[in-house]
């Protein structure tokens, strides 16, 4: 009996293992939706064209230019000093400045570095 059980138990667990796992349908590049205000963005993809903000990469979907990565932090004018999003300072309740710099166009991509290619291959 207990045996039967076991065994029962131990297919079960390895038809359940064997079974393929649906993927994760690799979603399609939504396109890049506009901001239109600013809160707590840390970056943005901003078009070199007419200024809009998106929030993520692609093309602009007023003019078709290519958007380009911003950081984008938020400082407050009476110390300087970085806050977690736009509006009122929490220290001294002044309207935090936004700062955008153009963001190095390497792609974060955590983790993975790609291998250098093509490897020195003696002469
Ligand atoms: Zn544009
Ligand atoms: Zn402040």
């Amino acid at each position: 009996m207990k045996r039967s059980i076991a065994c029962l138990l131990v297919a079960a667990a390895l038809l359940a293992g064997c079974q393929s796992r649906p993927k994760a349908t690799a979603a399609a590049p939504a396109a890049p939706t506009v901001i239109a205000e600013l809160t707590d963005q840390n970056v943005v993809w901003e078009c070199p064209k007419c200024g809009m903000d998106y929030d993520a990469p692609g093309k602009c979907s007023m003019c078709d230019a290519d958007l380009e990565k911003t950081n984008v932090a938020y400082i407050c004018p009476a110390d300087n000093a970085p806050v977690d999003r736009a509006g009122k300072c929490p220290r001294c309740n002044m309207n935090a400045r936004v700062v955008r710099t153009a963001a190095a166009d390497v792609p974060a991509s955590p983790g993975t570095a790609a291998p250098a290619s093509g490897a020195a291959n003696g002469s």
